[in-house]
């Protein structure tokens, strides 16, 4: 592949005025247009056309924020959310329908329902490493449960964030859902205002600033974070499937993927076997010189190029059994893992979000397990192992977002499975139907009928009412 310059910083919507912009949609909000399910529905269609007539040029921009190849680019990102819309305009309008409560014989008569309330207007913040899907895909439930939203795209994938500026007003209605380019500035000036949710992809730090913002205005908050994910080996795992599944979850993107294998713990009878499988399955995948593959990507700037460079730089990072290399001109860093890391060294304190992968060996589940509690609860946790048992424990003995077992990756992509953190790695969750759910409110709604209408329930409240009252209700 050929180098790719470090992209420009995202230029500011000009003239921004957050105040003036929330007021335009909640006046288009309180027209009720956006809970029109037709409405929904074209505009889900519009966002869905956006994507095919639009591919070359939302490819052509993540080729040159982060060198993504085209398939990949394609699969993780433009059908991802393809996917998405998909899944929710089959069944909008069985979602959308209130759903039917029992209501326990003593409350009877009487009818229980749900029903599904838009928020109304909508923040959604986007990160930089798959800067198409983490900013749309959350849309798609914006619009699918009736609401009006804001798009805020990472200043730092650039060219992405001025691509999906120019391209959304061409296709979704401007009276709704509006796109705001920038950086801190912008989107502190956006989160000075009373949202009615903010959905929040990016690191933990800046979590904690989005939910301290919405906390002013109790505004409630879905935050998409991150952390370090960590993958156990067994003894009994397929050695030669796990490696080739651990290089392909940890390489993508070039490590920047919030659910990469950040580390492996490996059982340490494998441990050298599994180094090896793994540095095969590299070589299989990008050859001899990953730079020259095009099907390996680069880091998104020079700033994230020097924090990972200093972690693998740093004391106690271990060595490379493979890769190494890195070209800052070209953003490239090799596909690498670490032996011999120190557990207390920087680079595994922090989130690695890079192509290099420490492995460290372990005595079997129960130090891995034990390790893995010891830190904060991950955002995906990864175990190989033909062992169920090993699964079992695994599963039962620790706290993450999500598990992959045998995989990695895949358990972002169902949209039956709810897709979110724990604890440090986030909260709320999203995907298919979730992401319908998080963008709506639960209202419950209860009819009573008119015509009984016992007196026992009002007061005076005589003795020969109480005792009925305690007796049947
Ligand atoms: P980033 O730097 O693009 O920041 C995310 C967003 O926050 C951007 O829109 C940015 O403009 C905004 N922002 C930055 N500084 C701000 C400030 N001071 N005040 C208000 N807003 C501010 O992206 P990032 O945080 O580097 O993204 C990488 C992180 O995101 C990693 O930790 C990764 O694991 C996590 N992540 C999580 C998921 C998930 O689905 N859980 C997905 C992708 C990435």
């Amino acid at each position: 592949m050929t180098a790719t310059a470090t992209p420009p910083v995202a230029p500011a919507t000009p003239d921004l005025d957050a105040a003036a912009l929330l007021a335009g949609l909640r006046a288009t909000f309180a027209t009720g247009r956006t809970r029109d399910l037709s409405w929904r529905k074209e505009q889900l269609r519009a966002l869905r056309r956006m994507l095919a007539e639009c591919e070359e040029d939302l490819l052509g921009a993540l080729r040159i924020d982060l060198g993504k190849p085209a398939i990949e680019a394609f699969l993780t990102e433009l059908a991802f959310v393809r996917a998405e819309i998909d899944v929710t305009l089959k069944h909008l309008d069985r979602w959308v329908r209130p759903e039917r409560v029992g209501i326990p014989v003593k409350q009877r008569p009487g009818r229980g329902r749900i029903h599904r309330d838009p928020l109304g207007v909508v923040l959604i913040i986007g990160p930089w490493n798959y800067p198409v899907q983490l900013l749309l895909a959350p849309l798609v439930g914006a619009i699918a449960a009736g609401n009006c939203a804001v798009l805020k795209p990472s200043e730092v994938s650039a060219t992405v964030s001025a691509t999906l500026a120019r391209l959304l007003p061409q296709y979704l209605d401007p009276a709704a859902i509006r796109l705001v380019e920038g950086a801190v500035d912008e989107t502190t000036a956006l989160l000075e205002q009373r949202w009615d949710h903010v959905f929040y992809t990016g690191n933990g730090a800046i979590g904690r600033v989005v939910m301290a913002a919405a906390a002013k205005h109790l505004t409630p908050v879905t935050l998409e974070l991150g952390g370090k994910s960590p993958t156990y080996v067994d003894a009994s795992a397929n050695l030669g499937v796990a490696a080739k599944r651990i290089a392909w979850g940890k390489f993508l993107n070039s490590g920047q993927t919030c659910i990469a294998p950040d580390y492996v713990l490996v059982d340490r009878s494998v441990a050298d076997a599994f180094v090896e499988e793994l540095g095969a399955a590299v070589r299989e995948f990008y050859g001899d010189d990953p730079q020259a593959s095009p099907d390996f990507g680069r880091i998104i700037n020079g700033r994230h190029f020097g924090r990972i460079a200093a972690l693998v730089d740093g004391e106690g990072a271990g060595t490379p059994a493979f890769g190494g290399g890195r070209d800052e001109a070209d953003r490239y860093m090799a596909p690498t893992a670490l032996v011999g890391t120190d557990p207390a060294a920087r680079v595994m304190q922090e989130e690695i979000f890079g192509p290099i992968l420490p492995i460290l060996p372990v005595g079997g589940v129960d130090e891995a397990i034990t390790f893995i509690n010891d830190r904060d609860k991950p955002l995906a946790l990864y175990v190989f192992a033909e062992s169920k048992r090993v699964v079992e424990r695994v599963l039962a003995e620790t706290s993450s977002g999500g598990v992959c077992v045998n995989a990695t990756l895949y358990h972002l992509v169902p949209p039956t499975l709810p897709f979110g953190g724990v604890g440090e790695s986030g909260q709320g969750a999203y995907h298919g139907r979730s992401t319908f759910e998080t963008f709506s409110h639960r209202k419950s709604v209860l009819r009573k009928p008119t015509r009984l209408d016992p007196p026992i329930a009002y007061p005076p409240y005589t003795e020969q009412k109480q005792k009925l009252l305690r007796r049947f209700l």
